[in-house]
């Protein structure tokens, strides 16, 4: 156990791959979503913002400026690659037109060397995997980041994510099929769902291996839908220690190999109803570690 790696981090991930560290670029290229723009449905997921949980950024910056302020922040801390993330809304929600536009902004930053980009299960087609693949002949390291948030339609419904657990596997095959790597984001603590049923969406997402992964806790934001059933009472947070022994846990039952890109979420410090613990990035990693190391878990340990 002892020279086991508790799990393995994108950090290391990228040093591994690119022999230094690289940072992800937030951006916002102003797009929309269908459950928000009443193509699917309106309102969004419950927990969603205006900013489509993004930076909000494409309101006031164009592209570039977003990727120019953002490597010139970051060299200052040490970084000369990056990678551009297509963070806000849904970023294959758009005519392939449009995408390309978009995607191609990256070109002119030769210090530029990946493009993951965020969307759901219901905006893929053909017609954009092979948009993406040509960026992936170009050299650029490729992963779409498809939100799931949970295994169960009951709880899907709930939160009006607008797709069923069915599209997303659907959506997920097409991207295997392509050998496009994915990383699939989860949500603990949405309504209704109890420990068991959490886990069960981590097992399940396990047995298809996906590449990556990101887990967040959900948060209640000002402006969101859920905020009012969080003030009826009918939303509970998740306590630190109940976020950390799910995502310890789950670990455990994911592949070795499975890249996680995040251990917890991280909500803007306005706007935030709870839970506040979530603000001290820092404590929750050191608190999924230390119940990790407690009892003696390790990615992979209960992987089948
Ligand atoms: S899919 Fe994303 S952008 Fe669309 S409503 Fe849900 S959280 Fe917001």
């Amino acid at each position: 156990m002892r020279n086991k790696r508790l799990y393995l981090s994108l950090k290391e991930f990228l040093v591994e791959k690119f022999r230094e560290k690289v940072k992800k670029i937030p951006l916002d290229a102003g797009l929309s979503c269908p459950n928000r723009d009443g193509t699917k449905g309106v309102g969004g997921c419950l927990y969603c913002d205006a900013k489509g949980s993004g930076t909000g950024l494409a309101t006031h910056f164009s592209l570039s400026k977003q990727l120019k302020y953002f490597i010139e922040k970051f060299r200052c801390q040490g970084y000369n690659k990056f990678i551009a993330y297509f963070q806000s809304f849904s970023n294959t929600y758009a005519p392939k037109e449009k995408l390309e536009k978009i995607y191609g902004v990256i070109r002119d930053y030769p210090e530029i060397v990946g493009l993951a980009i965020g969307t759901r299960p219901d905006c893929l087609n053909l017609e954009i995997i092979n948009l993406l693949k040509e960026f992936e002949k170009e050299g650029y390291h490729l992963w779409v980041e498809l939100g799931l948030q949970s295994k169960h339609n009951e709880t899907l419904k709930i939160i009006n994510r607008g797709h069923s657990f069915e599209d997303f596997i659907e959506a997920y095959n097409i991207l295997k099929n392509n050998t496009i790597e994915t990383c699939i984001h989860l949500i603990f603590g949405l309504p209704g769902e109890d420990k068991e049923m959490m886990l069960d969406t981590v097992k399940t997402i396990a047995h298809l291996k996906p590449e990556g992964i990101k887990f967040h806790a959900l948060y209640i934001l000002e402006g969101s839908a859920i905020a009012d059933l969080y003030h009826d009472g009918r939303v509970k947070e998740l306590t630190l220690e109940e976020y950390a022994e799910l995502v310890a846990l789950s670990l455990s039952f994911l592949p070795p190999n499975t890249v996680i890109h995040r251990l917890t979420s991280d909500p803007p410090r306005t706007g935030l109803i709870a839970p506040g613990w979530l603000i001290d990035k820092n404590k929750v990693i050191q608190k999924i570690v230390n119940f990790m190391k407690e009892k003696e878990l390790y990615q992979g340990k209960f992987y089948q």
